[in-house]
């Protein structure tokens, strides 16, 4: 299981994870910041849990490439 989290108030709407994931990730239109697609929130987090492994390294990438360090990925 892969899961991505999004602390997404701290967002500084660069992009960049959009730019490494765009399967993942997208930009809203509404407030300009990163949206987690298929996450669902908790007190500010948002996180997606999928078996989709194949995406582990996009969203490896994402994480790295945040200069807010706010996308967090764990396998369990
Ligand atoms: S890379 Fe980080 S700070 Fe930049 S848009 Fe994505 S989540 Fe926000």
């Amino acid at each position: 299981m892969l899961i991505i989290t999004l602390q997404r108030k701290k967002c500084i709407g660069c992009n960049y994870c959009v730019e490494s994931a765009p399967e993942l990730f997208r930009m809203s239109q509404k407030d300009g910041k990163a949206v987690l697609l298929k996450s669902y929130e908790k007190k500010g987090f948002f996180t997606l849990k999928t078996k989709a492994m194949h995406l582990t390294e996009k969203a490896m990438q994402a994480k790295e490439v945040c200069p807010a360090k706010i996308i967090h990925v764990k396998i369990i």
